[in-house]
């Protein structure tokens, strides 16, 4: 019999020092809704730059996404280099990958300057082909990065037998050296202790029912009826976005969506040291796992159900199909861990939601014909690897009126303006 699983993500047992409930500052220039990595990576970089800011946090910071996600620090989206400069064009793919490349140095650089206490782990990253195709593919992004001077190592599937030995089934790798794993709640609860003693300002357990007014006295609204002004406001409030914007702007360009992860529980020592600590995945990212100490995590199988989650906006139940799917993946793939679920249960599995964007990147700047209302959302699957520089970008913005990282660029709300074919309320 397996024991049931909890829904408690793994990130988030670590019980909390402290619980912020900061009073408001006098004057605020900036308010940020949401305190996400999203929200705190613009509230670090803000109150470095000077500019007095407050964050907003309905519940808990990093209780959503933020704290249920996979904790993968990747170079580069789901899609291989291949794909991306099918999508965007040679020279604009690579400004993408560049701005991930200094999104993860700010990272790692933020986490050993602060002394942040996230288990971070820069040991590399390996992305699996199931497919004959995905397999081509890797060796074309292969081709791609050895044009472009990026690190990696193609690795057939005999070599993948020495390096990741309980693997089955795969046709090749692509190994890239910088990937990293850290726990992603450890990372935003410490950019909130770090930028809090810079004078950050932060509420939780606050929600934000509304928002009035414009650019230079903006009054937000919150549940037990306090009022807040400021200059400027950030919304970072992912998936639930449409709540606070007025525009509709964000109901018509994004859209919700839910994935799901299932953790072991602890594995024997001869298991834990035939698996690496990277960050892994399969098939376009869509399957993704990686060790978290004796722990494996798995998440994925959304594309394998009706409605692959789409729309969702719950992320306290779990579908026991996914589950059952990714059950069915551990077994083809690494038979001998799953023979350790079989025998003694999964530890927990659990769900969070995403905001999507047709595209697949996000929205970082001014909403199109709002002064003085930003956002900071849109993060798809990545937030780990876009937020940071998103943050700082935005930070600069409020402050200069514009950024100096050339591919925030590609995050301009104003590119949805018109497109046809964006889902219309
Ligand atoms: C299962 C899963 C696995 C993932 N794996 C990875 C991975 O390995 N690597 C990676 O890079 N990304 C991964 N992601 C994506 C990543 O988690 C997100 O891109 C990122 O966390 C988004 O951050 P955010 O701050 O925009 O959103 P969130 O973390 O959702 O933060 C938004 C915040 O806004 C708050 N809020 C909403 N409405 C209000 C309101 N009215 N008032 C006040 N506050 C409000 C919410 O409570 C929430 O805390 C994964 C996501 C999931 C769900």
């Amino acid at each position: 019999m397996h024991s049931l699983p909890s829904d408690t993500p793994l990130w988030q047992l670590t019980p909390r020092v402290e619980t912020y409930r900061d009073p408001a500052p006098p004057e605020l220039d900036l308010i940020i809704l949401g305190g996400g990595v999203a929200g705190l990576c613009t509230a670090w970089h803000a109150t470095r730059m000077g500019i007095r800011t407050m964050v907003l946090e309905a519940q808990e910071l990093a209780s959503r996404a933020s704290g249920r996600n996979d904790g993968q620090v990747l170079l580069g989206l789901g899609e291989h280099l291949n794909r991306l400069v099918g999508q965007w064009g040679h020279e604009d793919a690579m400004v993408l990958w560049r701005f991930i490349e200094e999104n993860h140095r700010g990272i790692a650089k933020v986490i050993h300057d602060e002394e942040i206490d996230c288990s971070y782990q820069e040991q590399g990253g390996l992305r699996l082909a199931e497919t004959p195709q995905e397999w081509k593919e890797l060796i074309k992004t292969s081709a791609l990065m050895d044009q472009e001077g990026i690190l990696h190592q193609l690795v057939n599937s005999e070599e993948l037998q020495t390096l990741l030995p309980l693997a089955r089934g795969f046709r090749g790798a692509l190994f890239l050296g910088g990937e990293a794993i850290f726990d992603p709640r450890a990372f935003v609860l410490g950019l909130a202790s770090s930028a809090s003693t810079d004078g950050l300002a932060i509420r939780e357990n606050c929600p934000v029912m509304n928002l009035r007014g414009e650019m230079g006295d903006f009054i937000v609204e919150v549940e037990d009826g306090q009022r807040f002004r400021s200059l400027v406001v950030v919304h970072a409030t992912s998936a639930l976005c449409p709540s606070l914007d007025r525009s509709g702007f964000l109901a018509r360009s994004l859209f919700p969506f839910r994935g799901q992860i299932l953790a072991t529980r602890e594995l024997p020592d001869a298991v834990v040291q035939r698996m690496p600590a990277w960050a892994m995945s399969s098939n376009f990212c869509y399957e993704y796992f990686r060790m978290h100490g004796k722990r494996l995590t798995l998440g994925g199988m959304r594309w394998n159900v009706r409605g692959e989650e789409s729309g969702m906006t719950d992320d306290s139940l779990v579908n026991p199909e996914i589950t059952g799917h990714l059950l069915a993946w551990l077994q083809t793939h690494f038979p001998l861990i799953a023979s350790e679920v079989e025998n003694r249960g999964t530890e927990r599995v659990w769900t969070g939601i995403m905001a999507g964007t047709p595209d697949g990147l996000p929205l970082v700047g001014e909403i199109p014909g709002h002064h003085g209302e930003f956002t900071c959302l849109g993060f798809n699957g990545y937030g780990m690897s876009l937020a940071w520089l998103a943050g700082q970008s935005v930070a600069e913005m409020i402050q200069d009126g514009r950024t100096s990282h050339r591919g925030s660029g590609l995050f301009r709300a104003d590119r949805f303006l018109d497109e046809p074919g964006l889902p219309h309320r």
